[in-house]
């Protein structure tokens, strides 16, 4: 049930981070993947450790900024062309601004809207047309605790946040019909390079500890259970939700 052999996925910003643990256990599952990032560098690295370890024929790779429409047509174009359409799309490249609201510069908020929430309507639009000509797909949105809570200075990002996980809901009002299954993920505070600072931030990471009942932050091992189920047969009749995966955190005040 939650073989993915004979599967392709794309996950985007899986040059490293959560993206790049998803992929990884994708293809611990059997999965072929095309790992992405915005640095070519940094994905060719990845890919490299990825062939050595699952073998050069399961591992693609592609380079472009999801902010930019035009590249990410070109982008999706060639991976199609490259590896056909993808089974599975994993939603995951964003980035982190940190900033009280007041100080919010309009470019800085639209550049998070654009990475965090835009990008997921130009990819899952340009993916799910050939998903839906197949009749089947699995889209997975990563989102976050802040799909759900608010924190100060950290606006933009909540709003963008939020924003995934009603247009997760709304990719499967239109396309759930067609075979397609659109999920996302909600981490809650997971030790990568994003959050590398608020780690080492004694009062922020002790406030981590008091605010998370498994009273751990995550790791990025923790979101590939999750994301193999979703990306398997094993939730075929799940649809438009968002699992939130953060030891417990927003399930107490
Ligand atoms: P990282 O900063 O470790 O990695 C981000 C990845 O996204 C990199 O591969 C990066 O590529 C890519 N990326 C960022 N911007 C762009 C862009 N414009 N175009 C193409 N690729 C881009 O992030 P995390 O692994 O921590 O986070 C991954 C996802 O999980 C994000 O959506 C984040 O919001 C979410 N999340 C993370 C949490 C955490 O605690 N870490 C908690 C909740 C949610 P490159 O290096 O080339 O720029």
């Amino acid at each position: 049930m939650f073989d993915l052999t004979g599967k392709m996925a794309l996950v985007t910003g899986s040059s490293r981070g959560i993206g790049r643990a998803i992929a990884e256990g994708l293809a611990e599952a059997g999965a072929t993947v095309v790992l992405h990032g915005r640095q070519a560098e940094r994905v060719e690295a990845a890919a490299a450790e990825f062939r050595a370890r699952f073998g050069a024929g399961r591992v693609h790779t592609s380079a472009f900024d999801i902010t930019d429409p035009e590249q990410v047509s070109a982008g999706i174009a060639a991976i199609m062309a490259a590896a056909g359409v993808p089974d599975v799309l994993v939603n995951n490249a964003g980035l982190q601004h940190r900033v009280p609201l007041l100080e919010l510069e309009f470019a800085d908020w639209e550049r998070v809207l654009k990475t965090d929430l835009s990008s997921l309507f130009l990819i899952g639009k340009a993916l799910a047309a050939p998903m839906i000509d197949r009749g089947s797909g699995k889209i997975i949105n990563i989102g976050s605790v802040q799909s759900e809570l608010a924190r100060p200075t950290i606006a933009a990002y909540t709003a963008a946040k939020g924003g995934v996980r009603n247009l997760t809901r709304a990719m499967a009002a239109e396309w759930a019909k067609h075979g397609l299954q659109i999920n996302s993920l909600a981490p809650g505070y997971i030790h990568t390079e994003m959050t590398q600072s608020l780690v080492d931030d004694a009062a922020f990471n002790s406030w981590v500890l008091g605010r998370t009942p498994a009273a751990r932050w995550g790791t990025v091992q923790d979101l590939v259970g999750p994301a193999v189920w979703l990306a398997s047969d094993a939730s075929d009749f799940v649809n438009g939700q968002t699992i939130f995966i953060d030891g417990g955190m927003t399930a107490v005040v």
